[in-house]
């Protein structure tokens, strides 16, 4: 039997859908005022494309990439996130920057599903390249909110901010955590055993009880930002105030890839139990660089759209039908061309084949039709229908050649796209 989808993907149906839609033209029109342009990469690359930006300490390339050798023996990787595969295009393509680059799409990564947690998911994406003024990072943060406000869930969702510094900052910071984390390394859990090799910073972000007891007593970054670190991090923080986007500084947040430097940020819910990150994202100045690109300061952020879509009450505005209720033989004949002339004026239709003018009325009213169309060999003769407004019970005869006209104006301003 085909009856299962994947552990982990959904099928997508009618208003939600819709719902998915909205996000992503939202997230689209939004990203087009701060001069994003939009791209689309394929969604797979070949597989160093993540383990060469990601960082091997990362979850995604640790457990988490599909990742399959085609029938020519490459090996591919179903795509765990944008960023790597926008870089790769940006190189590839040698975009000039200065530039902004909006995506939007599917990404895969094998995880336990839960609420909020698929191994197919979808994200908006953002990244804009070529920037080192932390005025960029400001205005990255600032379309999040706008988008968040947009969806009606700024209220529910909180930003946390971080400065990983610079690479002093980071190379001093990491020196401090191993020998502090050492003296504990027996007690720390497995993975963050792990971590203390691969990468310290990481342990910071344990969800272990133990850990976190450990955790609570580690060394501060702030305490090894240097001077321009320090003042990157307060022009942003600045910034921010001044456009009244209110942020909570979070010390322990690091995010779970190599590539980041200075500015961190999410931005979290409690409504979505653990998954609570909407959206995330951060500066990485060096990742275009160290994969053969020449030195492009950037920073972006992804959106999770499924956990937008739990968290937004839009309700799709589903535009009410014209019913066209023929009665007789040639005006069902006639009932096929007068379809067809509306729907190329951009009405939404009902037609059914058959049934009679009772039965066709008790479909119309079921649809919630708001106008229906009724016509018999008398009509046809003279060249009329006859048009009721559903909600008022008025009928009244027009002229055939009159007929767009005379359904607008039932319609009157409450007419809807059929999208949305
Ligand atoms: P989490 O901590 O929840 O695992 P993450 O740090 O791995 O998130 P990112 O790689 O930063 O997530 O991805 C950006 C956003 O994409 C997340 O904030 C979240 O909204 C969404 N996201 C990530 N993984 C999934 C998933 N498996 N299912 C649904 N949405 C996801
Ligand atoms: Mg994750």
């Amino acid at each position: 039997m085909i009856n299962q989808t994947v552990r982990g993907t959904k099928d997508l149906l009618f208003d939600e859908w819709y719902r998915f839609k909205y996000v992503q033209q939202t997230a689209s029109e939004i990203s087009s005022l701060y001069g994003f342009l939009p791209v689309e990469t394929p969604i797979f690359e070949y597989t160093e494309v993540f383990t060469k930006t990601l960082g091997d300490s990362s979850d995604i390339i640790n457990k988490e990439m599909y990742t399959f050798n085609d029938k020519g023996g490459k090996s591919i990787t179903l795509r765990p996130e944008f960023t790597a595969a926008v870089v790769r295009l940006l190189v590839e393509k040698k975009l000039q920057t200065p530039i902004k680059l909006f995506s939007t799409g599917p990404a895969f990564r094998y995880e336990r599903p839960q609420k909020g947690r698929q191994r197919q998911f979808h994200q908006i994406n953002f990244e804009a390249f070529g920037v080192e003024d932390p005025k960029a990072d400001i205005e990255l943060i600032t379309l999040a909110q706008h988008l968040l406000t947009e969806f009606g869930i700024d209220k529910n969702v909180r930003l946390e901010i971080n400065s990983l510094g610079d690479g002093e900052t980071i190379g001093k910071y990491r020196e401090a955590l191993i020998s502090y984390f050492k003296k504990f390394q027996n007690d720390l859990s497995e993975d963050s055993q792990n971590r203390l090799i691969k990468n310290p910073l990481r342990i910071l972000d344990s969800k272990d009880k133990t850990d976190k007891e450990i955790i609570s007593g580690a060394p501060k970054i702030s305490d090894y930002y240097t001077k321009k670190s320090l003042s990157f991090f307060e022009q942003i923080l600045n910034g921010l105030t001044i456009l009244d986007i209110p942020y909570t500084v979070n010390d322990k947040l690091v995010r779970g890839l190599d590539y980041y430097c200075h500015t961190v940020f999410e931005f979290v819910t409690e409504d979505l139990g653990s998954q609570g990150a909407v959206f995330a994202g951060g500066r990485y100045d060096n990742l275009v660089s160290s994969v053969g690109g020449k030195h492009t300061p950037a920073i972006g952020f992804a959106g999770g759209i499924e956990r937008v879509m739990e968290l937004t009450n839009y309700l799709v505005k589903e535009e009410r039908a014209v019913c066209l209720i023929p009665i007789g033989k040639e005006a069902e004949e006639h009932a096929l061309t007068l379809a067809n002339e509306l729907r190329r004026n951009g009405l939404y239709v009902i037609y059914e084949y058959s049934g009679t003018l009772k039965t066709r009325m008790r479909k119309a009213n079921q649809a919630d039709a708001k106008v229906a169309l009724i016509f018999g060999d008398e009509e046809l003769s003279s060249k009329t229908l006859k048009i009721k407004d559903m909600d008022l019970g008025e009928e009244k005869t027009i002229a055939r050649n009159n007929i767009i006209k005379s359904i607008h104006q039932v319609y009157g301003q409450n007419r809807k796209s059929r999208f949305w």
